[in-house]
This record gives structure tokens, C-alpha cells and sequence, in this order.
């Protein structure tokens, strides 16, 4: 990164971040002139859903927020079909605005009605992926993903409420968590990186970093829920603010192609895709070992130590990859050009995804 020269584009989305913020929704709907909201969530979460419609119709300061109603259907990859039932609910109930609690399924739907129909999105996360913070959607049709990246896809409002994290499975929490640290280490070596997000992923890969272990432990602990939380946050704020690179773009296939889950993906494929791009990115390894506890100034040695920690699942095979579709992966890798910090050798990403189909050490 060139300390010389650099551009910076802070997001715009306001955030209200703290144990029980959820209550603070009647008032934040007020601030913004609006009083219908649809609700969103998946067919899972819909008594989180409920509660946040309990806290809409019990508001007695004369607000009058009567919740829109309740769409249920969220679901992974953002379905086309979905999102056009959901414009269609809120159409149908004259919403004047969305509210997701969920994670980036259910988020990603909250975008995708947003762009289609203008309305305001309010997004109360529940998993650390980072989408609330993002410009940024992946929608499937026909069995397609397709990545779009617009300003006004960003939700406007984020509530970050700790208190919804605590439910988190504890296996989820692990593979979530490290999902949002992923964001933070492509952000330090991204093409178009800059001093401030090379901040913000130092401090998110931190935040994460101290509280993932204790939590493996004690998923009830509130103060380290709040540090995942700020964390997330941090890292999902790196991932919409800089271009990602071979990680992500690894995971998209791997996910799209190969129907693998998109945390678990993640934390296995990271440490991999940081020893491939390790030669060429010193500084931005260094920067990240001095974030991550036990590293000893080496950066894989860090990102293992967590992973062992966490005692996360380290190979694909083991979520019913095959290994005749290693071939293919690197070929779909390799195939669809975008900048890493080193050039992407179909050759040498096929040994990459052989490692991390295997469960192979990181090396
Ligand atoms: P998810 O939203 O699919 O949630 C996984 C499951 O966990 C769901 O059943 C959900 O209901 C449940 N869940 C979530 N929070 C919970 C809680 N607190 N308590 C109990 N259950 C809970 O998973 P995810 O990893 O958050 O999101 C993955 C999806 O988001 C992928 O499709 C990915 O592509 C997308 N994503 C998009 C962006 C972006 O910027 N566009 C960023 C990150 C992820």
C-alpha cells in the first residue's frame, strides 16, 4: 500500500451497536418518518422475528408502528424466486420499509427487495458475515450466482444487538467468526487498500480473535459476544469498503459450483490462501501476526493456533466434496480473472484446493 497516495470512501450506514439495541428500532423507524415494516427472517429465526414485532406493537409513544407482517423464506444464495414473492408481500401489505434479523441469507434478501422496490432496509444481524455493511449482492437464478455491487444495496440502518448473537450455535459461531477475519486479511493486502481499513482489519481480526476461543467455551459469555460482534463489524466493513481477492473468489466457487457451506468453506480455505499470496504480501502478513495471539511474527502460525482452538473442521472432503471435482474447482479458480497480490497458477490453485479438500496443514 502507498501511504502517498491512496482513496478512501467511508460507508455511509448508521450503526447503533450494544446489548438489547433491538428496543431502539420503534424510535429509529420514527427518526426516519417510517411506520410499516416487513419483516424478514428465515423459516429458523422467525421467533426472533416475533419478538421484534412485539417490541413494534407494545412502542406506547405514539408512534404507531404497525408491523407490515412476517416473510418467513429466507434462504441461502438469495433466490430470485424468493426475493419475488417477498416484493410482492410487501407490496401486498403496503410496507414502507424492510427489517431483516438474521444472518447474510436473510440480509441478503432485505438487499435484494430493497434495490428492487426502494425501500429503506434496516439490518439487525445475527451472525458475524459482515453483509449489513456491505454494497454488495450475490442473487441465484436458474442456478447461477450473480455478484452485483451498487451504493444503494447497503442497508441504511445497522442494529447490531448482542443479545440476538447469543443463540448462535456454537459450531456456527466458530466457522461465522472466522468467515468475518477472512474479510479482514484480504482487506490488508487488497489492491486498493488504505491506511484506515488496514486499521479497521487489525482491530477486527483482534476483537475476533480474543473472543472466538473463550466462546467455544462459554457461548453465553455477553462480553465476548460483544467483541465478536464489534468485530464482525469491523471485518464486514473491510470486505464493503476494498476488493477481495483469491480466498473470496475461491469460496464463491467452491460455494456456487460445489453447493459447500459459506462459513465452513471459509475457515477452511483461509490459511490456505494465505500461504499461497504469503511471498508477495510481507507487510500485510506482519501486520496481520500482531493481531492474532500465539503468532510469534508468523501469520499461518496464528491463523492454525485459532482453527486449533476453535477445533473447526479443516477439510471439504468432509462436507461431501469430491475429490474428482478438485480438477474442476482450480479450473473455474484459475478461469475467471481478478488482481491477487500473486499471479493465480491453475497448477498451483489445484494443489491449494487439493490441501484444503484433504484437510492438509496449511503450508
Ligand atoms: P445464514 O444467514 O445462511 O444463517 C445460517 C443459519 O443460521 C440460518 O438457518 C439462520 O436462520 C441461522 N441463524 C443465524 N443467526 C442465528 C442466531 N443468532 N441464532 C440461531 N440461529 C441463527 O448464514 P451466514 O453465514 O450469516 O450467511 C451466509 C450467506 O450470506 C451466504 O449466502 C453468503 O454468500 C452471504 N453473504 C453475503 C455477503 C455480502 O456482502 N453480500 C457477506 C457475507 C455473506
Amino acid at each position: 500500500m502507498d501511504m502517498d497516495s491512496f482513496v478512501y470512501t467511508a460507508s455511509p450506514a448508521r450503526v447503533i451497536f450494544g446489548s438489547g439495541t433491538v428496543a431502539k428500532l420503534p424510535e429509529e423507524l420514527a427518526r426516519l418518518g417510517l411506520s410499516r415494516p416487513l419483516l424478514l427472517s428465515t423459516p429458523y429465526q422467525t421467533a426472533q422475528a416475533d419478538e421484534l414485532e412485539r417490541i413494534l406493537l407494545a412502542d406506547d409513544a405514539g408512534r404507531g408502528i404497525a408491523p407490515a407482517g412476517l416473510f418467513a423464506e429466507a434462504t441461502m444464495h438469495t433466490p430470485v424466486a424468493v426475493t419475488e414473492r417477498a416484493v410482492e408481500a410487501a407490496r401486498a401489505a403496503g410496507a414502507d420499509c424492510l427489517v431483516s434479523v438474521g444472518g447474510g441469507s436473510t440480509i441478503g434478501l432485505g438487499k435484494a427487495v430493497s434495490v428492487r422496490t426502494g425501500l429503506y432496509h434496516v439490518a439487525v444481524p445475527t451472525t458475524y458475515a459482515g453483509s449489513e455493511v456491505t454494497p454488495i449482492l450475490g442473487e441465484t437464478a436458474d442456478g447461477r450466482k450473480v455478484t452485483r455491487s451498487a451504493p444503494e444495496i447497503r442497508p441504511g440502518t445497522v442494529i447490531y444487538d448482542v443479545d440476538l448473537t447469543l443463540t448462535l450455535p456454537a459450531g456456527l459461531t466458530a466457522t461465522s467468526g472466522v468467515n468475518a477475519v477472512a474479510h479482514a486479511v484480504e482487506a490488508l493486502y487488497a489492491q486498493n487498500g488504505n491506511p484506515v481499513v488496514g486499521l479497521l482489519a487489525q482491530e477486527g481480526v483482534r476483537a475476533l480473535s480474543s473472543s472466538l476461543p473463550g466462546l467455544a467455551a462459554d457461548p453465553a459469555s455477553r462480553p465476548l459476544r460483544a467483541a465478536a460482534l464489534y468485530g464482525a463489524w469491523l471485518c464486514g466493513t473491510c470486505l464493503g469498503s476494498v476488493g477481495m481477492s483469491l480466498h473470496h473468489k475461491l469460496c464463491h466457487t467452491l460455494g456456487g459450483s460445489f453447493g459447500l457451506p459459506h462459513a465452513e468453506t471459509h475457515t477452511i480455505v483461509l490459511p490456505h490462501a494465505l500461504a499461497y499470496n504469503l511471498p508477495r504480501i510481507p507487510a500485510a502478513a506482519q501486520k496481520l501476526a500482531e493481531a492474532l495471539p500465539g503468532s510469534e511474527g508468523d501469520a499461518i502460525r496464528g491463523l492454525n493456533l485459532l482453527l486449533d482452538r476453535l477445533g473447526v473442521e479443516r477439510s471439504l472432503a468432509a462436507f461431501g466434496m469430491k475429490e474428482a471435482d478438485i480438477d474442476r474447482a482450480a479450473e473455474l479458480a484459475a478461469g475467471n480473472p481478478y488482481w491477487n497480490p500473486r499471479e493465480v497458477e491453475q497448477k498451483l490453485i489445484r494443489e491449494v484446493i487439493r490441501r484444503a479438500w484433504a484437510g492438509e496443514p496449511a503450508r
